[in-house]
């Protein structure tokens, strides 16, 4: 799933590229990804002029004029390409850029938003788990799932992050994955962080020294921010607005390595399930 690195580096580049654009119409071919009346979908989309885009947590933010909002979270396997696309029958062609063609993980387009310049905005989605929300902006302000987030990853100050995460009695990566909690980290970027403050994934939250919630703070800024810089994790479905890949998954710690030696110690990483996911880390390293 798309976390805070790779949704920012997707709204980054959307800001470079739709940004003044306006929407002339929509095509998809699977309803259920608009969670809002598929008539009235149709009808507020068409028209609307394209004015910023924003991350909250992992949703992307697209203002339009008219005070609406258009959410998109792309949730397991959800991404947005801009290109261009042929749809003949059943059939979605890609026409281009080039790594949207040549990559099948751009292949699975679902929804497809015609701009004014022949240009399209499309959301590709292997397993359809993807949500798409158009609302008014006082609408959208107000969805439960906006309302519950906690301070932002990249955005929260230490005294913060200490009162939040030190008073929590569950596993530390469940709670640095709790969106409610805090906001932008999903399976990768913690079990990263982790070993770089070299935690154990199953040290309870409250049981963190001072000095560990110091490490683990800066850890979490210094992953985030490596993995922007490298636009985000493609070890499964992410890619960018073009279709290319991101580069964090080469200089990856521990994420998806096990039965490959920790990079600080040499000992072999070991995955355990935690609850539906799985945790990575180094047993040497990181103690309970
Ligand atoms: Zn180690």
């Amino acid at each position: 799933m798309p976390e805070l690195p790779e949704v920012q580096t997707t709204v980054n580049d959307l800001n470079k590229k739709i940004v003044g654009r306006k929407i002339t119409g929509a095509w998809f071919d699977w309803g259920k990804t608009i969670k809002s009346p598929l008539r009235e979908f149709e009808k507020n989309i068409k028209g609307k002029k394209i004015l910023k885009v924003e991350r909250l947590a992992k949703n992307i933010l697209i203002y339009l004029s008219g005070d609406f909002i258009l959410l998109v979270h792309q949730k397991m396997t959800g991404h947005l390409l801009v290109g261009k696309w042929k749809i003949e029958g059943k059939k979605v062609i890609p026409i281009e850029p080039k790594h949207i063609i040549s990559d099948p993980q751009n292949r699975f387009v679902h929804l497809i938003l015609f701009l004014d310049n022949g240009q399209m905005l499309a959301l590709s989605d292997l397993r359809k788990f993807a949500k798409v929300i158009l609302g008014t902006k006082n609408y959208m302000e107000n969805l439960p799932e906006l309302k519950e987030l906690g301070p932002d990853a990249l955005e929260i100050r230490f005294e913060d992050f200490k009162n939040i995460v030190g008073q929590k009695h569950g596993k530390i990566k469940q709670i640095l994955m709790d969106q409610t909690a805090i906001s932008g980290i999903g399976n990768i970027y913690s079990d990263e962080m982790l070993w770089v403050a070299k935690i154990h994934p199953f040290k309870p939250a409250n049981k963190l020294s001072e000095k560990e919630l110091k490490n683990l703070y800066s850890a979490m800024k210094k992953v985030l921010e490596k993995a922007l810089k490298l636009r985000g994790t493609s070890v499964s479905d992410y890619r960018d607005i073009e279709g290319r890949e991101g580069k964090y998954a080469d200089v990856r710690y521990v994420y998806q390595r096990e039965d490959e030696k920790c990079q600080r110690c040499g000992t072999m990483i070991k995955r355990v399930k935690m609850g539906g996911r799985s945790a990575h880390y180094c047993p040497k390293c990181q103690k309970l």
